[in-house]
């Protein structure tokens, strides 16, 4: 790397508007490595962020940097990382944290669930730590992980959702040859549908409106219930001899769906939830969840998921091309906004 000591970043100096700066490199601390960023994409987490939505907690004070999808290459490895495995010129990933691997849910192997995650100093890199949406990001060494050639840069930015949908597919504990249901086909969506066809789900219904249920068609679904034109749970009864799938995932984040969810769903089956509402309440059929005995999961982040997601993205199994067709320059970041914020994109990304 050159010698320089200050970097490009979107900053958020106020709530409502980035705007691109050069900011100090930043020091590596113990364990930590550098990475090169090569290219971050953004998402509603991000826009709330932005917009102030979660003013207070995160950002914790300004100027900040967001940005935690994202992928890039080492170009300095810090003290205490001679054991890590990883090298300068490594192309990676990286988790937004590690836990603190003391409390007792990190020590079960949930770090998703760090007891600490809220105490002070605790670094959530891209909420409460400095993010990607910059040339440079430092990380700790035990939070990053090496893409393959055939992993290319885009498709690495979208690690952290795939990511997501894995340990979703890994909590619902998806059997071979079973049927599902996807309800959402926005990026979630049409990542968890090739999930759960890799986890050996033989028939995937996704649930949706507009050209994005194409999308999860190319992507390999076997069918799609577009809801402006016919009822989602007639439509999935009828696919399953009447009985409903035996998964269902939910990554619309719709409180409005749940009813149709649990009528989606076969007696004993599942329910993972993977959306976000924004703090939302929904009604909840409970007369249905207690007998028809479903099991009702909640699934937050990606706790030991990112080798096995990085792996099948290598494999083939997870296509990402059509996911990844919006690109940004760091100085076009007002426009990638926007496109997030108009839902007209799936997600923007910006190459650095
Ligand atoms: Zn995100
Ligand atoms: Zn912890």
């Amino acid at each position: 790397m050159t010698d320089a000591k200050t970097m490009r970043a979107a900053v958020l100096a106020d709530f409502g508007s980035l705007s691109v700066v050069d900011v100090p490199i930043p020091d590596l601390e113990y364990g930590e490595v550098l990475c090169r960023v090569n290219a971050c994409g953004m998402c509603g987490t991000d826009l709330k962020i932005v917009n102030g939505g979660f003013k207070g907690t995160w950002p914790p004070s300004m100027p900040f940097i967001l940005g935690h999808e994202w992928s890039g290459t080492i170009v300095k490895l810090g003290a205490g990382t001679e054991k890590s495995g990883l090298a300068v010129g490594d192309r990676v990933v990286a988790e937004n944290h590690a836990g603190c691997s003391a409390c007792p849910m990190c020590r079960q192997g949930r770090y998703n669930l760090c007891e600490r995650v809220r105490d002070p100093g605790f670094k959530l890199y891209g909420h409460t730590a400095p993010g990607a949406l910059a040339e440079f990001a430092a990380r700790p060494a035990v939070a990053v992980h090496k893409i393959p050639d055939s992993v290319s840069d885009l498709a690495g930015a979208l690690v952290n959702q795939a990511a997501l949908t894995v340990h979703a597919g890994r909590r619902a504990d998806i059997r071979p040859g079973s049927t599902v249901a996807v309800f959402g086909p926005g990026l979630l969506g049409l990542l968890m549908l090739q999930v759960a066809r890799a986890a050996g789900a033989t028939q995937v219904i996704v649930v949706g409106r507009g050209a994005r249920l194409e999308t999860a068609l190319e992507l390999g679904c076997d069918a799609v219930v577009d809801y402006e034109k016919s009822d989602p749970i007639v439509e999935i009864r009828r696919m399953t001899n009447g009985r409903g799938v035996d998964y269902v995932f939910d990554c619309s984040g719709n409180p409005a769906v749940v009813e149709q969810l649990f009528r989606s769903t076969r007696r004993g089956g599942k329910i993972a939830m993977l959306g976000l509402t924004g703090g939302k309440t929904a009604t909840l059929p409970i007369d249905l969840l207690a007998l028809d005995e479903i099991d009702l999961l909640g699934v937050r982040s990606s706790p030991n998921c990112y080798p096995a997601t990085i792996a099948l993205m290598a494999s083939g199994a997870i296509k990402t091309e059509p996911l990844t067709t919006f690109q940004y320059s760091l100085d076009q970041i007002d426009e990638a906004f926007a496109a997030l914020e108009s839902k007209q994109v799936i997600r923007p990304i910006v190459l650095l």
